[in-house]
């Protein structure tokens, strides 16, 4: 992982939506969507660090493996390094390809879906406060037994070493603990969108551009 500068982003150039939800709700399918109709760089914190898990030469790359079978949460200074990183590159080279994100994107302004993040209350608040204060989180609520079926069907083509039975009992278990945690504590700052998350992706899509376009508007942000 290159050497991480603690650089802070202003906020009232930078949006920082969260998305957040269990494990196989469908935030990495969402965030696909949205990036196509609301020029946002999409950040995964969990294809972040398997990316860095495998990086040749990687200090963290056992660690982060170990973390990710189990189902934990890998420590906040490993996880927040890399969107940060993340984030430096792309306000560094911002995507162009229509003239909406060319535009959106322009003198140092930038919008960014971070996936999977903030997964514990530590990280919520050294994000916050040290990096960037978020706009809003759009929160997927889905059932555990939706989820379940979801990721043992991913799991059939994923490849992925979390996404069998044993795993996904240890992620349920972690989300529920450590993670809901920060979507109340979002909710209490006023800060959730929630979506039901578990009927068709685009019954879930409809709704999600509803709550997001009703959220723009309400912030007086062009969506
Ligand atoms: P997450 O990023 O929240 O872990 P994904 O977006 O990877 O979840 O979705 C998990 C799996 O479920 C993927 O295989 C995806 O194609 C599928 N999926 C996502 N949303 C839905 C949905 N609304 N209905 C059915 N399958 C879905
Ligand atoms: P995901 O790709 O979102 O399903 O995440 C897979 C795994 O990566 C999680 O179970 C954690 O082990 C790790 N991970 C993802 N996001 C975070 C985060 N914000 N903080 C720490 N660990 C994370």
């Amino acid at each position: 992982m290159a050497p991480t500068q603690e650089v802070r982003f202003d906020s009232s150039q930078v949006t920082v939506i969260f998305v957040l939800g269990g494990p196989g709700a469908g935030k990495g399918t969402q965030c696909e969507n949205l990036v196509k109709d609301y020029d946002f760089v999409h950040l995964s914190a969990g294809d972040l660090l398997r990316a860095e898990q495998a990086r040749e030469g990687s200090e963290y790359g056992q660690l982060i493996a170990d973390y990710i079978k189990e189902g934990k949460i890998v420590p906040q200074e490993v996880t927040i390094a890399l969107l940060r990183n993340a984030m430096k590159a792309a306000l560094a080279s911002p995507p162009s390809n229509t003239p909406s994100a060319a535009s959106k994107w322009s003198d140092g302004r930038g919008r960014f879906l971070i996936d999977g993040f903030p997964r514990k209350m530590d990280q919520a608040l050294e994000f916050d406060s040290k990096v960037c204060e978020s706009r809003f989180v759009l929160f997927l609520r889905c059932t555990e037994e939706v989820m379940l079926e979801r990721l043992l069907e991913r799991g059939k083509t994923s490849g992925r070493t979390d996404d069998n039975a044993e795993s996904i009992k240890k992620r349920f278990r972690t989300f529920e603990e450590t993670s809901m945690p920060v979507v109340e504590y979002y909710g209490k700052e006023g800060k959730v969108v929630e979506v039901d998350s578990v009927e068709s992706k685009e019954a879930v899509y409809r709704q999600i551009k509803e709550a997001m376009d009703g959220t723009f508007k309400k912030l007086g942000q062009e969506p």
